[in-house]
C-alpha cells in the first residue's frame, strides 16, 4: 500500500506559499497581542477571535472589520508582517510571497507609501535578525483590491513599480488583483494591470472565485495572468476552461477558505482541484488564502489536498518542489529553492524509497 502524506509529514516537508494576504494571515496571538494594547480592546472582537476554526463565516468577515481597527500604522505594519512571516517559517515555508494593499489611514498619518515601506522593511529586518535560522525567502505584491477605484488601483501599481526598481527587483516581484469579488466589473482594473506588465511585474490574479462571471473572466484571461487566485468556476466554462488548459496558467488553490467561503462543496475529493490534477495534470499551487481568518496552516492546506488526491509521500513532495517553476523570484531564487528540496529528499525521504 502507498505510504500516503499526513500532517506530521506535510508538517516537516518545505513547503512553498503563493497565496496569502497578510492582515487575514495574522494569528490570533498576534491579534491578542495588538488588542490588548489598542483601543480596539474588547470582549466582542476577543469573543470572535477565540473561537478560532469554529468562526462563521459572517464572523470571518468581522475579523476583516477587526483587523482594519486594529492594523492602522506603519509600526503596526512592520509588527505584524514580521509575525506572520515567523509563522510560516516555523511551518517550514521556505519561500513566501505575501499580498497586502497598501492604504492610507488618515489617524495615524498612513500613507500607501508608508504602508509598502512598513512591508518592506519587516521583510529586511525579519532577514538581518535570522540570517542563520529558519531560512524563508519573502516577496511582496502589493493588492489591487477591486472594491476600491480604478484610480486607486494605477496608484499601488504606481508604487509597486517604484519599489520594485528600488529593491532592484528583488522584493516587489508582482500585483495581486483581489477583494470582494462581486464589487465592480473586474474588467475596469485591466488597464492599471496592463500598466503593471509594462514595468515587468508579474500578476496574480482572483478570477472566477464566484459563479456567473464569465464574460469578466474571459477579459481578465485575455492578460494572460502568470497565476489564477482560485479559478472555482472556470472548469465550468469550456470557452475560459480551454485557455487556461491550453496557456497552462497555474491555479492557486485554497481549499479551507473555498469551504469557510461556501463557494464549494465541504467534500475535499469534490474540490474543483481534483479535476484540474487528475484530468489534466494542470499545474495548481496549495496555498492558504487567510491562515488567520480560516483558522488553517499551509501544512494543514497540504495534508488535505494530499488527501484529496491520495497522494504519496514521494508524490506530494513532487508537488511542493513543483510550486518553486512559479514563484515570481528570479532564477537564482528558483535554483537555491530546488537545492533545498533535494537536500531534504537526501535527508529524509530517499531511504524510504
Ligand atoms: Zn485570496
Amino acid at each position: 500500500m502507498a505510504d500516503l502524506a499526513d500532517l506530521k509529514f506535510c508538517q516537516e516537508l518545505p513547503k512553498i506559499e503563493l497565496h496569502a494576504h497578510l492582515n487575514g494571515s495574522l494569528s490570533d496571538e498576534t491579534l491578542n497581542k495588538l488588542l490588548r494594547r489598542g483601543p480596539t480592546n474588547n470582549s466582542y472582537a476577543s469573543t470572535i477571535i477565540g473561537k478560532g476554526e469554529r468562526r462563521t463565516m459572517q464572523e470571518g468577515f468581522e475579523m476583516f472589520r477587526i483587523l482594519h481597527e486594529i492594523v492602522v500604522s506603519p509600526e503596526i505594519v512592520v509588527e505584524v508582517t514580521k509575525d506572520v512571516i515567523t509563522d510560516f517559517a516555523l511551518d517550514q515555508v521556505k519561500y513566501l510571497e505575501l499580498r497586502s494593499t497598501p492604504r492610507n489611514v488618515l489617524s495615524s498619518g498612513m500613507t500607501k507609501r508608508s504602508y509598502m515601506e512598513a512591508v518592506l522593511t519587516a521583510i529586511q529586518r525579519y532577514r538581518e535578525e535570522n540570517e542563520d535560522r529558519c531560512r524563508i525567502d519573502v516577496r511582496y505584491l502589493p493588492s489591487i483590491d477591486r472594491s476600491k477605484s480604478v484610480e486607486e488601483a494605477h496608484e499601488t501599481v504606481k508604487l509597486a513599480e517604484e519599489f520594485s526598481l528600488s529593491t532592484n527587483g528583488n522584493l516587489v516581484v508582482g500585483v495581486d488583483f483581489s477583494g470582494n469579488p462581486h464589487a465592480n466589473d473586474g474588467a475596469d482594473y485591466i488597464p492599471p494591470m496592463m500598466q503593471a506588465r509594462r514595468a515587468n511585474l508579474h500578476l496574480a490574479v482572483h478570477m472566477a472565485e464566484v459563479e456567473g462571471k464569465k464574460e469578466e473572466t474571459k477579459k481578465l484571461l485575455e492578460l494572460l495572468p502568470d497565476r489564477i487566485g482560485h479559478g472555482t468556476f472556470i472548469s465550468n466554462e469550456p470557452g475560459v476552461r480551454d485557455v487556461v488548459l491550453k496557456k497552462r496558467i497555474p491555479l492557486e488553490v485554497c481549499v479551507t477558505s473555498n469551504i469557510k467561503t461556501c463557494t464549494v462543496p465541504e467534500d475535499h475529493t469534490k474540490h474543483h482541484f481534483t479535476w484540474w490534477r487528475q484530468e489534466h495534470q494542470h499545474p495548481c499551487i496549495v496555498g492558504t488564502d487567510d491562515k488567520g481568518i480560516f483558522a488553517t496552516s499551509l501544512s494543514n492546506e497540504y495534508s488535505i489536498a494530499a488527501g484529496a488526491l491520495g497522494l504519496s509521500r514521494r508524490e506530494t513532495f513532487n508537488w511542493s518542489k513543483e510550486a518553486i517553476d512559479h514563484v515570481f523570484a528570479d532564477i537564482d531564487t528558483k535554483s537555491r529553492l530546488r537545492q533545498t528540496w533535494d537536500d531534504y529528499w537526501k535527508s529524509n525521504l530517499e531511504v524510504d524509497t
